[in-house]
Order: structure tokens, then C-alpha cells, then sequence
């Protein structure tokens, strides 16, 4: 597989405004992988994408893969919104922060699907999976343990 261009990234993402700093992170969606910024001088992850680590200001940052376990750190219930592909506000749609396990702080935001979706709860561990939208891979999560904080 030929590394694609950036006029083909644009093309695949038309909804997403690409720019320097973050077109690893999307060609990373394409890949199914989700790259953030990993500091090779201090160790520091960071996200959103910055071209300078926040810890040191090195400028070695590099887009790297997370295991994709984490946390759940926020969560809300959107029972309304634009139109967009694979959401549906009537279950409702749950929209999760999730502490990765990377790092203490270092999160990510995104859908929670699959079973259990419905009654995610803060604390729950979760995982990454990959869906469909707009006929691109999407990065989301699914739960991973076997206990809700509601059933504890
Ligand atoms: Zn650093």
C-alpha cells in the first residue's frame, strides 16, 4: 500500500479540516490506527496534535499507536443533534471522554457502541474499535469489563 497523498487524505475525510499537524493522526483512521503525539525526549503523549511536546517543547513529537485500553472520564447522552452518519439520538447517542492508559490525562473523545453501549457508565473500562462513517474507518469504543459502576 502506496502512502497516500495529501490531496487523497482530504479526499477520504472530506468532513474533517486536515492540516499539517494533524494529518498523521488521519492517516492513521485510514490505517485503522490511532496515532497520538508521543514525545521522544521526555515520553510525554499528547492530543490533539501540536508539532511541539507541552512538557519539554521538543519538536521530536511522534504520531504513535496506543494499546487502545482505557477509562471512561466523562460522559454524556445526546438525545439531539445535526444529522450524522451512523448516530442515533432516539437510544440516546453516548458521547464518552475516555482516559487512555497511556498516560494519566491523556484522552480521547468519541462514541461508545456494541453491548453495554446503552448503560456505559464513568469508570467503566472500554477499549477501541473501528466503525464505518462516511465510508471511512472511525475510531470508537466498545466496554471491556464485565461491570458497570451501576452494578457494583
Ligand atoms: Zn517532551
Amino acid at each position: 500500500m502506496h502512502p497516500l497523498s495529501d490531496a487523497e487524505l482530504v479526499d477520504r475525510l472530506p468532513d474533517i479540516l486536515i492540516n499539517h499537524d494533524n494529518k498523521a493522526f488521519y492517516r492513521g483512521w485510514l490505517e485503522r490506527r490511532l496515532l497520538l503525539n508521543r514525545c521522544l525526549q521526555c515520553d510525554t503523549w499528547h492530543h490533539p496534535p501540536k508539532p511541539v511536546c507541552p512538557e519539554c517543547w521538543s519538536d521530536a513529537v511522534v504520531p504513535t499507536p496506543v494499546c487502545g485500553e482505557g477509562t471512561v472520564h466523562l460522559l454524556i447522552r445526546l438525545r439531539q443533534g445535526p444529522p450524522a452518519d451512523g448516530v442515533d439520538y432516539s437510544t440516546p447517542h453516548p458521547v464518552a471522554t475516555v482516559e487512555l492508559a497511556e498516560q494519566e490525562g491523556l484522552r480521547y473523545t468519541s462514541t461508545v457502541i456494541g453491548d453495554g453501549a446503552a448503560d456505559v457508565a464513568i469508570g467503566d473500562s472500554v477499549r477501541l474499535t473501528w466503525i464505518e462513517r462516511n465510508g471511512a474507518p472511525y475510531p470508537v469504543f466498545e466496554r471491556s469489563g464485565a461491570s458497570s459502576a451501576s452494578e457494583r
